[in-house]
């Protein structure tokens, strides 16, 4: 058959419909906010209103028992979950953040905040997440914290690099934005660190629109990020809080409709994940054994959520770019991106050294440097290997997974006239 790329029929004639997971069970839930007529229940001072409305402590509480794990604090989005995870850390100017250079720049933009330096860690070729070897070896006296991702779905190396944090003394979070219900070694994902953030954004597995969730299962981080998520300054003086560190708040409060949505979409959690997990599979089982295409990995005793699907391409041995290929799978209708981001590093508030105001701070207090070559396995994943898809934007039944798995076939068996 021909290449769609040189004037053939595409193996998939129509764009893919769009996946969602809203339906009335949510439609109901904004509706009894409505009926209630209280659309956020928060106040910004000590009180009873302190913590939010009925929703916001209802969605909380569900979460908790959800990811059996003792405070939840909801937020308006993951980012704003991160900036706070920092924030209750005490991260002080001048301290390092270990983070990974492939991930959403959020992750990275949290330490700069509160004048954090972000210190960049290669990750794993097979996993795409922190290499813990290359973390130990980071770790120095300026160390306060390491920011794990899970990236694509798939847990990080958790309980290896929760006990290398403690035994450093530093705090480990866990960037869980993609990887509701992912698990490693029976704990969920976001649940090992001493701080796990969820994302509820639109994009996400399940979603609220906006939103995001911390979890933790200390207290006292628990009370600093309610703070810092509600004015902190008001209620220091009450000395509610002992230590004053950080104690800025800021409004990162979620409305009683995300959070009613939130409920309905909790419900189904399990239901919305798994279908994007069995889609994935089918897509890894059906190409799987072609020459020079990698699927995805799972590492035992692990469970892989596939926020994204991501391949690797070995370009050698495929005999073709990975451009070249990708240009000839749209052809076809299949819908992809490669690299992911280009390593965080290369952005130009690292290159620049330029964050916070005119003069260069936080970066006056270090002197690490970013540069090309700094992390070469999250490069060369970027440069040439990854090829991705998102399978949370389509809605894919088995029939439109086989077009799929046609499709890249296609390509792969006429990949030598490209
Ligand atoms: C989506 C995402 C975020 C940010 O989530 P928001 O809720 O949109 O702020 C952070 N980190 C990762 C890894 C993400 O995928």
């Amino acid at each position: 058959m021909k290449l769609a790329l040189h004037g053939g029929q595409p193996a998939i004639d129509c764009p893919l419909p769009a996946d969602s997971t809203i339906g009335d069970a949510e439609f109901d839930a904004v509706r009894r906010v409505f009926q209630n007529g209280s659309l956020s229940g928060f106040y910004g001072s000590w009180g009873k209103e302190f913590l939010g409305g009925v929703e916001v402590k209802q969605f909380e509480r569900a979460w908790a028992e959800r990811f059996c794990i003792p405070h939840v604090v909801s937020v308006n989005s993951a980012t704003s979950g991160l900036y706070a995870a920092m924030g209750a850390l005490g991260i002080s100017p001048g301290d390092e953040v270990i983070v990974p250079p492939l991930t959403m720049s959020a992750t990275v933009m949290a330490p700069l905040i509160y004048g954090g330096i972000p210190v960049f860690v290669d990750i794993e070729p097979e996993t795409f997440c922190l290499d813990v070897a290359k973390v130990a070896a980071a770790i120095t006296p300026r160390t306060r914290a390491i920011i794990a991702v899970n990236l694509f779905g798939h847990p990080a190396r958790l309980h290896e690099l929760a006990s290398l944090a403690r035994s450093s003394g530093i705090a480990l979070v866990e960037d869980n934005a993609q990887g509701p219900l992912a698990s490693e070694s029976g704990s969920y994902a976001g649940t090992v660190g001493d701080i796990g953030v969820f994302s509820l954004n639109y994009h996400k597995h399940i979603h609220t629109g906006e939103g995001g969730m911390c979890v933790t299962r200390d207290p006292g981080l628990a009370l600093r990020l309610q703070a810092i998520r509600n004015h902190a300054e008001n209620i220091v003086a009450p000395a509610e809080i002992g230590d004053p560190v950080n104690m800025i708040g800021f409004n990162y409060r979620m409305t009683e409709m995300s959070a009613a949505v939130g409920i309905a979409q909790l419900d189904r959690i399990e239901t919305e994940v798994s279908r994007r997990q069995r889609l994935a599979e089918g897509l890894s089982a059906g190409l799987a054994g072609l020459e020079g295409v990698t699927p995805p990995m799972v590492r035992t005793a692990c469970r892989h959520v596939y926020y994204v699907w991501a391949a690797r391409l070995d370009e050698v041995r495929l005999g073709v770019s990975r451009e070249k290929f990708s240009q000839a799978l749209s052809a076809e209708g299949f819908p992809h991106f490669v690299g992911y981001v280009k390593p965080l590093y290369m952005l130009p508030v690292f290159q620049k050294r330029v964050a916070i105001g005119r003069n260069g701070w936080p970066f006056t207090l270090s002197d690490r440097q970013y540069f090309k070559g700094l992390c070469p396995v999250a490069e060369r994943m970027y440069e040439s290997e990854l090829l991705c898809f998102e399978t949370c934007a389509f809605r894919i039944d088995d029939q439109l997974l086989a077009d799929l798995i046609a499709a890249f076939r296609k390509v792969h068996a006429n990949r030598h006239l490209l």
